[in-house]
């Protein structure tokens, strides 16, 4: 039986974490190790200045007093009787979409397994009054049946609106679109500062972005290379200095 990590950014006690778990129990043995409190845009943080309180909250179940990726990392290296075949990440209460990914903790989560050679999945569900939990929970089924066993992926990021299940058209690939914010720092009247904004999202056809908008579930693969192999391509023709080169 495939043995499957599920993790998030939300807290252990989200409802997304809940029907995500439920979900991928029809798939393997479930381990659910996940952050104590809410740790939304944490991005892929860890806790290094103090150590680490996790408390046992059920069987196959930890409550982690730390970031989502040191979750994953104490599943991984404690926790877990074996490797696990799947690590599921969400799922999110609030979209993942275009640059966001680099603050994601729920993306992040996902990201630790795959550096370690873990195919991961993160889901995030549009955030909104009504949150169709029902969707989510069959979503997540459709995309465990297509990829619970498949091993030729590393890194997805699955997202989808929240609307009823029969609105939905389907799943399609896409790449990350493009996002602004029109005002990410805004000063309060006692001098503190508040991040946050409302985002500002350039629709191209075939992004995440786009998929959503359009009441598709969107379907991510990522890439865990941040090099700019365009830049270095054309940049490696010229040394950065004079000694450059001697020196490699
Ligand atoms: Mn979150």
């Amino acid at each position: 039986m495939p043995v499957i990590l599920v993790t998030n950014d939300d807290g252990i006690e989200a409802p997304g974490i809940k029907v995500l778990a439920e979900v991928a129990s029809d798939f393997g043995e479930v381990w659910v190790v996940a952050p104590v409190e809410e740790m939304s845009a944490a991005s892929h943080s860890l806790t290094m200045r103090r150590n680490i309180r996790v408390r046992k909250v059920g069987s196959r179940a930890y409550a982690v007093e730390g970031s989502p990726v040191d979750s994953v990392l104490i599943a991984l290296f404690e926790l877990l009787p074996k490797w696990p075949d799947l690590i599921l990440s969400g799922i999110n209460a609030g979209y993942n979409l275009a640059e966001d990914v680099f603050y994601s903790g729920t993306v992040s989560a996902a990201r630790e397994g795959a550096l370690y050679g873990i195919p991961a999945i993160a889901l995030s569900m549009e955030r909104k009054e009504e949150m169709h939990w029902d969707t989510a929970e069959k979503v997540a089924r459709d995309i465990l049946s297509e990829f619970a066993g498949r091993r030729d992926f590393r890194l997805l990021s699955v997202n989808f609106p929240s609307v009823p299940y029969g609105v939905l058209r389907g799943r399609v690939w896409t790449y990350l679109g493009n996002r602004t914010y029109e005002r990410p720092v805004r000063r309060n009247g006692d001098g503190t500062y508040t991040i946050g904004g409302k985002p500002i999202f350039t629709v191209k056809e075939g992004s995440d972005v786009w998929a959503v908008l359009n009441l598709y579930v969107s379907v991510s693969p990522l890439s865990l290379d941040l090099t700019d192999w365009k830049y270095l391509k054309n940049a490696s023709s010229s040394n950065l200095s004079q000694n450059s080169a001697k020196q490699i």
